[in-house]
């Protein structure tokens, strides 16, 4: 894409803000208030072939954030091991292992990092980890998009996949994405985790997320929050060092209790009569 475009079809009203990471600079729609990093990274050059993508998250943290999920789901009765579900975007799968440990059996991840793949197909005792698209057959009860969309430049397109392909009628897709809204965000500046500028594209509130969201067809949105492993007792976010010790014991759990925390989560129901 060569022209700076918004997810919600703007293409003349955007704010040009100082911040920059290269030759990318963050632009803020007027329209409906989403920021984007332009230029987009190129996909091409293997930004998400590499080797030691996602190294760095433990598993204590990967069931933090898995445990955020189950949570949000259990408030709308949707935890059910009965239930067919996909997490999309899966890296390392290792919700698959905790959906497998709670009973579910049905469960399936779709990974594009070829080494993530090979690594959770030797692990997992399954023949449901999918690296193409053209492998998820039937529908699903539940798709998990984990800090998945905002790497995607046009992200409506997934998302339109998920709801008229992907999805069972009356089916849920529970995501996850940086919250723009986050008050360390301001505190931190460049050095903010949400930013991951050699990644990431979109940046929403929750307000502008769910613009977003109740403007797809056949979408309700059942909730938005901003919400995350923070403040919980399940927190699997262990800071290695003594700045980040500090920032996270105070700000971070003050910002988190106050709704400014660093993630929005959000469940949107596919309407039942959606083929
Ligand atoms: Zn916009």
């Amino acid at each position: 894409m060569d022209q700076l475009v918004c997810v919600c079809g703007e293409v003349g009203e955007f704010q040009q803000r100082r911040i920059s990471f290269g030759n990318r600079t963050l632009f803020l729609c007027r329209s409906c208030g989403t920021a984007q990093l332009y230029p987009y990274p190129n996909a091409d050059v293997g930004i998400y072939d590499r080797s030691e993508y996602h190294c760095k998250i433990s598993k204590e943290e990967y069931l933090g954030y898995f445990l955020v999920y189950k949570e949000i789901l259990q408030r709308f009765s949707l935890y059910e091991p009965s239930k067919r579900i996909l997490d999309f975007g899966a890296g390392h799968c290792c919700y698959h292992e905790f959906l497998l440990k709670d009973g579910f059996t049905d469960v399936h991840s779709y990974e594009i990092n070829p080494h993530l793949v090979e690594e959770a197909r030797a692990r997992i005792p399954s023949d449901n980890v999918h690296s193409r698209l053209e492998d998820l057959k039937g529908e699903f009860d539940i798709i998990i998009a984990n800090h998945v969309l905002e790497h995607i430049p046009d992200l409506k397109a997934p998302l339109r996949r998920i709801l008229t392909e992907w999805l069972r009628p009356g089916g849920v897709l529970i995501l996850a994405l940086p919250n723009f809204d986050s008050w360390s965000r301001h505190v931190l500046y460049k050095r903010w985790l949400g930013w991951s500028p050699q990644e990431h594209i979109w940046f929403f509130t929750p307000t502008s997320l769910r613009r977003l969201l109740e403007s797809l067809d056949g979408a309700k949105v059942l909730t938005v929050v901003a919400e995350a492993s923070v403040n919980k007792p399940y927190n699997g976010f262990f800071p290695n060092t003594l700045f980040k010790k500090i920032y996270f014991h105070t700000l971070m759990r003050f910002f988190e209790a106050i709704g400014k925390g660093d993630q929005i989560v959000s469940i949107v129901q596919k309407a039942r009569n959606l083929t």
